[in-house]
């Protein structure tokens, strides 16, 4: 069921390198000035949405290869927690063949709905491990983040979580006290309720001897 997610082990910078060298009309502004363009800033998302990144990408660039529709990206980057792929559009000069406007628009269109989706699949996708997660997103002082709460509670040794873990561990530790007190307000009753019934049949056996 799983699929193979090769690209979510490698390194931001090594998939920024590959990603330009794969695709160089998509990431044509990556290397111009932070005046033109916030593609300067590279990949600003986590490794765990590289496959993501990387299937629309492909897609994108099948359809270049065959229109000469060009989705130039402005800035790929992380907000509350999902995705945010900016991007324009070009056409090919030098494409051979010429589309009428109403095809170009249906194309552009398509592109647009593959955007979305990709960026509604980081959503619910861990930027660490790649996985995906069906909690709610995990917010700290309105700060949300893109993680799964077991890459969260994994890497505590990341100054980005510490302080999330700790809250974590002691609502954690809250909640295990609260369960606690439950299980012994519970042990109690029965205690009581048995109690209550010795003491009943204590005095139904009692009565029963008098009454003999
Ligand atoms: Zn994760």
């Amino acid at each position: 069921m799983n699929k193979e997610k090769p690209m979510v082990k490698m390194p931001n910078e090594e998939f920024d390198k590959f990603m330009c060298q794969k695709f160089p009309e998509l990431f044509q502004d990556r290397n111009k000035p932070m005046s033109e363009t916030c593609m300067c800033w590279g990949f600003d998302t986590g490794e765990g949405w590289n496959q993501i990144l990387y299937d629309l990408c492909e897609k994108l660039d099948f359809i270049r290869s065959q229109t000469g529709i060009i989705t130039v990206f402005d800035q790929i980057k992380e907000k509350f927690g999902g995705g945010r792929f900016y991007y324009h559009i070009e056409y090919d000069d030098k494409f051979p063949c010429k589309l009428q406007d109403h095809i170009r628009e249906i194309w552009c269109n398509f592109i647009s709905e593959a955007v979305d989706k990709a960026e509604r699949e980081s959503e619910c996708t861990c930027g660490i491990c790649g996985e995906q997660y069906f909690h709610d997103k995990i917010s700290v002082g309105g700060w949300v983040y893109d993680t799964c709460k077991d890459c969260m509670l994994k890497d505590t040794g990341n100054s980005r979580f510490k302080d999330l873990a700790e809250r974590l561990e002691q609502k954690e530790k809250r909640d295990d006290r609260l369960w606690q007190l439950k299980c012994k307000i519970e042990r109690m009753k029965n205690e009581e309720l048995s109690l209550v019934e010795k003491t009943c049949d204590e005095i139904e056996a009692r009565t029963k001897t008098i009454v003999t």
